[in-house]
């Protein structure tokens, strides 16, 4: 049962003294109650207090991770329905369906596609998480497959079958990699538990007659001492999967229920009729809660734009994506090369060093810390101007890498072009153009 406010309020040190970043003790004990504020954050509460109240400082719902070492992943520990609320914190993980059905060459090209989706964006790299692999023939099979898949792929693997002997057999060949094992039922769960708590693997718990059923099955497996499960409601179509994810974490975030609290695991490959309708199930579950998201196969056309939609959801909306304030050399820059200033918005360092590139110039980019503000955000709010400008530029040493001494700011602030001047005397400010895309053309002309 989830302690209220004022359970907790009465185990803290009801002094007031605001160093939680809260002004009350009360205020506090009711932020850590409904999941806003973590209990880390009071200095003064006591060892016995902190054990007590470690219920109500769990994440509502469970991180639980799949897989060991670089590859491994964490889902859950979300706090919030809206990601306006506060952020999403562990984005959903993208996999792959092999089926041991399937040829061998199939599954070949079906991994291999999975180890080799990925692309850069905005400094970070966007790729597949997890291969599921599923017994559809033989044990024999099964574990011939999920040999010839783990020798494959680096990738955390998901465990699919509902014999427990067949899932002791693949274990055997994989448990060192900690994979995810799916799922345990009404009919297999004291089997499925005793092998989850051996090889201290996490386990999916399935049951599609309903919430309270899984709810209540999800206890079972809890009370029998594997608390890192992940849930499947076994929706029978696409737009009950919408509404149990919904449920599930509502129940989770606004009852504390903690039945319900653990990630939840979606199959838009069984749900679609075609690959639009897969990719477009996909990115619902993005929106919509999803834990684990297993797709049919994962081609890049179908899989950019939900990579793209997950790592835009799951960026936290206080904090812009940025890069570290300096000097970059695009090309290779000499003395004579245009210098150029933007801010460390992520997005506007990856906007302007792209035309740069594409125009063939050489050139020197400064880039200023702003908080990861765009130019005229940055401007606006007092962090992108002359003041503040000029010390930058004297102290990043770009003065020494150019004789020239010109420095080009972003058409959008043209307007701080003369007390720039005033500011660094020494150097000539030139207007550049306010977009990007126009940069190819100025710079050439800059470099002659
Ligand atoms: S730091 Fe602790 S004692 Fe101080 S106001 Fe916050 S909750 Fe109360």
């Amino acid at each position: 049962m989830a302690l209220t406010g004022l359970d907790i309020y009465k185990k803290l040190p009801k002094t007031n003294c605001g160093e939680c970043g809260i002004p009350t003790c009360l205020a506090f004990a009711m932020k850590l109650a409904a999941g806003q504020a973590e209990l880390d954050a009071c200095p003064h509460v006591s060892e016995e207090a902190k054990e007590e109240l470690s219920e109500a400082a769990a994440p509502p719902i469970r991180g639980i991770t799949v897989g060991k070492d670089d590859y491994a992943f964490k889902v859950g520990e979300e706090t919030v329905l809206f990601r306006h609320e506060k952020t999403f914190v562990n984005p959903p993980a993208f996999g792959v369906l092999i089926e041991d059905g399937l040829k061998d060459d199939e599954i070949e090209a079906k991994v291999e596609r999975a180890n080799k989706l990925s692309f850069e964006r905005v400094a970070q790299t966007l790729r597949a998480n997890v291969v599921a692999v599923k017994s559809t023939s033989d044990a024999r099979r099964f574990v011939q497959v999920v040999e010839k898949v783990k020798g494959a792929t680096p990738l955390p693997l998901v465990l699919m079958t509902e014999d427990p002997e067949r899932m002791k057999a693949a274990l055997s060949a994989v448990a060192d990699g900690r994979p995810l094992l799916y799922a345990a039922d009404k009919d297999n769960y004291e089997v499925m538990v005793a092998l989850a708590k051996e090889h201290g693997c996490p386990l999916v718990v399935r049951e599609p007659t309903g919430l309270d059923a899984l709810a209540s099955l999800s206890e079972k497996v809890s009370a029998l001492g594997v608390k890192d499960l992940v849930l499947d409601p076994g929706s029978a179509s696409s737009a009950e999967t919408f509404k149990n994810l919904i449920m599930i974490r509502r129940a989770a975030l606004k009852k504390k229920f903690r039945p319900l609290g653990y990630p939840v695991i979606t199959f838009p490959c069984l749900e679609g009729e075609d690959d639009f309708m897969e990719a477009m199930l996909g990115g619902v579950h993005v929106l919509k809660y999803a834990g684990i998201t297993i797709f049919n196969d994962l081609e890049p056309w179908k899989m950019l734009p939900l990579l793209v939609l997950r790592q835009n959801i799951y960026t936290d909306p206080q904090r812009p994506l940025t890069v570290k304030e300096g000097i970059y050399e695009i090309g290779k820059p000499d003395e004579n090369s245009p210098t150029l200033l933007t801010t460390n918005f992520s997005l506007t360092y990856f906007i302007v060093s792209s035309e740069v590139e594409a125009s063939r110039v050489p050139a020197w980019l400064c880039i200023m810390d702003v908080e990861g503000l765009s130019v005229l955000t940055a401007w606006a709010a007092g962090k992108f101007i002359p003041e503040k400008i000029g010390p930058f530029i004297k102290r990043c040493g770009i003065a020494d890498k150019v004789k020239h001494h010109k420095l080009v700011i972003p058409g959008f602030v043209a307007q701080i072009s003369g007390e720039l001047e005033e500011e660094l005397p020494d150097w000539k400010i030139v207007i550049g153009p306010r977009e990007a895309s126009d940069l190819p053309i100025s710079l050439k002309a800059w470099s002659t």
